[in-house]
């Protein structure tokens, strides 16, 4: 096999790492921020009903504009909004691939609040864009001030405010949102990719008249529909006429587009898992404070947490006892997704025993 180094790669692509959280079979997986429960049966039935459906018409190519799908998705998230003011792709991650290529490039330059979602960096880099990092407050808060001086300093094209947080969790509230808006002629990117368990409003409340603010979600999370690869994103109309200049003809698979408007008919039951998913990682955050750690504020399905001799050696504890965690690169710190009751539990129990600082 040719290493990259024979290769004609970009210089630009010599040396960073891919994205590589790893995947392992263990026992209990609360490194990624999954629903770790199973969609209901029910509903399962009728996603397979409809993608059996859709296998009548796949020797044509998909719905472009997935109508059904954007219908789907307006009425999920209310606010008014209609199919104009949606739009989908494969998982967040490609939404946000679209809006880089639309609204960033070579030249353009990208601000994120960090730590924050790893991604972003990355699709930074492939579409040459550059990418500032801006450090966060105490505790990883993040306030008016310094995301509009921050702007006020880089003029970026696009903002990053990760809603709430990733990989700490920290919530973010609506007038931070409304300040990033007023200081940037750039595009203002909310990531509520983790919305549904977040005790604040969508910042979709905040679209109208706000032609620059895109808000992007997905069924990965609370949806517990990961596998599916479903993103979304609502917008002005015209930001939604800019993503459709880069998206690539039929992006999202005719399976794709049955299965995710089929699970959207049971969107309540699709949900039914958040409020014990929230109970669990309040959980997780008394009874770790208890024991003396430092936990984060969290409004996510997962918390970070320091006070750890070490982080590395932490992960190795608990992955030897069946559990993966994901060591975000924070010193001292581990982040774990709150599963269900009992993996919890195991979580818990495996974490008795770790060094603290
Ligand atoms: N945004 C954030 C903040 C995330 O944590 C993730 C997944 N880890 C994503 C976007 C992308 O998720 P997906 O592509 O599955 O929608």
């Amino acid at each position: 096999m040719a290493s990259l180094e024979d290769l004609p790669i970009r210089d630009d692509l010599r040396g960073p790492k891919p994205y590589r959280a790893p995947q392992l079979e263990v026992p209990v997986a609360l490194n990624v921020n999954e629903n770790t429960h199973r969609i209901p049966e029910e509903v399962a039935i009728d996603v397979v009903g409809s993608v059996a459906a859709s296998l009548i018409d796949i020797n044509r190519y998909p719905d472009r504009e997935f109508v059904s799908l954007r219908e789907a998705l307006a009425s999920y998230l209310g606010d008014g909004l209609t199919p104009n003011n949606l739009w989908a792709a494969n998982g967040s991650n490609e939404v946000l691939l679209q809006v880089f290529q639309a609204f960033g490039g070579p030249g353009r330059k990208a601000l994120g609040f960090g730590p924050t979602y790893s991604m972003y960096s990355l699709l930074s880099l492939t579409t040459g864009t550059e990418y500032i990092d801006s450090p966060r407050a105490d505790k990883y808060e993040l306030t008016a001030d310094l995301v509009t001086s921050a702007i006020r300093l880089h003029k970026p094209s696009i903002v990053l405010l990760c809603s709430p947080n990733n990989p700490t969790g920290t919530p973010l509230s609506l007038s931070v949102i409304e300040a990033a808006y007023e200081a940037t002629k750039g595009v203002v990117v909310v990531d509520e990719a983790y919305a549904e368990f977040a005790s604040d409003i969508s910042a979709t409340s905040l679209l109208p008249g706000r032609p620059r603010l895109l808000v992007s979600r997905t069924m990965s999370k609370a949806f517990a529909f990961a596998g599916a690869r479903v993103g979304y994103l609502a917008a002005d109309p015209g930001a939604i006429d800019a993503l459709r200049l880069v998206r690539l003809p039929y992006h999202l698979s005719a399976f794709t587009q049955a299965a995710a408007t089929a699970a959207l008919k049971h969107a309540q039951l699709m949900l039914r898992t958040v409020a014990d998913i929230k109970y669990q990682r309040d959980r997780m955050s008394v009874e770790l404070g208890e024991r003396g750690f430092e936990v984060f504020r969290s409004d996510a399905n997962f918390l970070l947490f320091g006070g750890l001799k070490d982080s590395d050696e932490a992960f190795k504890e608990l992955l030897a006892q069946g559990i993966l965690v994901r060591n975000v690169g924070i010193p001292h710190t581990l982040r774990v997704t709150a599963g269900t009751e009992s993996e919890t539990t195991r979580f818990l129990e495996a974490a008795r025993n770790l060094a603290k600082l």
